[in-house]
């Protein structure tokens, strides 16, 4: 079985998360979606300004190679070297035209336009913003069954979570055993009833 890019790396972590006390790789998640942003080119000596209106995948870097080594926001298909322009950041499905098609920053942009789709589904049909004021997406905080973790992916209409004591990703439904951290509480997310639309199998 091939482990999904989102697997492969670190958990994505809120665009909020000081670059110093990040883990390098992960994926920055804005608004509960992966991000992409343009170099920053205001460090180079010559810029490239064709190749620098790409957008690349926003991830956090540690290693960034100039310099003494610098911690901040760089691009997936180059964390070393390609640090990021923070003033301006798009959603990963935004612009697709100026995509960045190097490796990393390719299957990234891939994967955002899949978790989307997937965050869109399990938003309308469990309506846990309606209920509960939860809006679902990746980086957030959970609890599954009381274990905590954070959501690193989507599965269709499940959430992929990486719990904090465990390397291997749990596959968790929306309502069932899950809380959501909102505003610093626990909320338990309530199953969806609704009798008259449920589907019914016909056999
Ligand atoms: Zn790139």
């Amino acid at each position: 079985m091939t482990v999904s890019p989102m697997l492969r790396r670190p958990a994505p972590q809120p665009l909020t998360t000081v670059p110093e006390s990040s883990v390098h790789g992960a994926p920055v998640a804005r608004h509960g979606e992966l991000a992409a942003a343009t170099r920053d080119a205001s460090y180079l000596r010559s810029p490239n300004t064709r190749a620098d209106t790409h957008l690349h995948v926003a991830v956090f870097t540690r290693k960034y190679a100039v310099g003494s080594g610098m911690a901040g926001i760089g691009a997936a298909c180059d964390p070393m070297r390609i640090l990021l322009d923070e003033g301006m950041f798009f959603g990963a499905h935004e612009l697709s035209k100026s995509h960045c098609r190097r490796a990393g920053c390719r299957v990234l942009f891939a994967e955002a336009d899949r978790q989307r789709r997937d965050f869109a589904d399990m938003r309308s049909y469990y309506s846990l913003e309606d209920r509960h004021g939860i809006s679902l997406g990746l980086a957030m905080r959970v609890r599954h069954h009381g274990r905590p973790g954070t959501v690193i992916d989507t599965g269709c209409r499940y959430l992929i979570v990486r719990l904090d004591d465990e390397r291997r990703p749990h596959r968790c439904h929306v309502t069932s055993g899950m809380e959501y951290e909102l505003d610093g509480q626990w909320v338990k997310a309530r199953p969806v009833s609704r009798p008259s639309s449920a589907p019914v199998a016909v056999g």
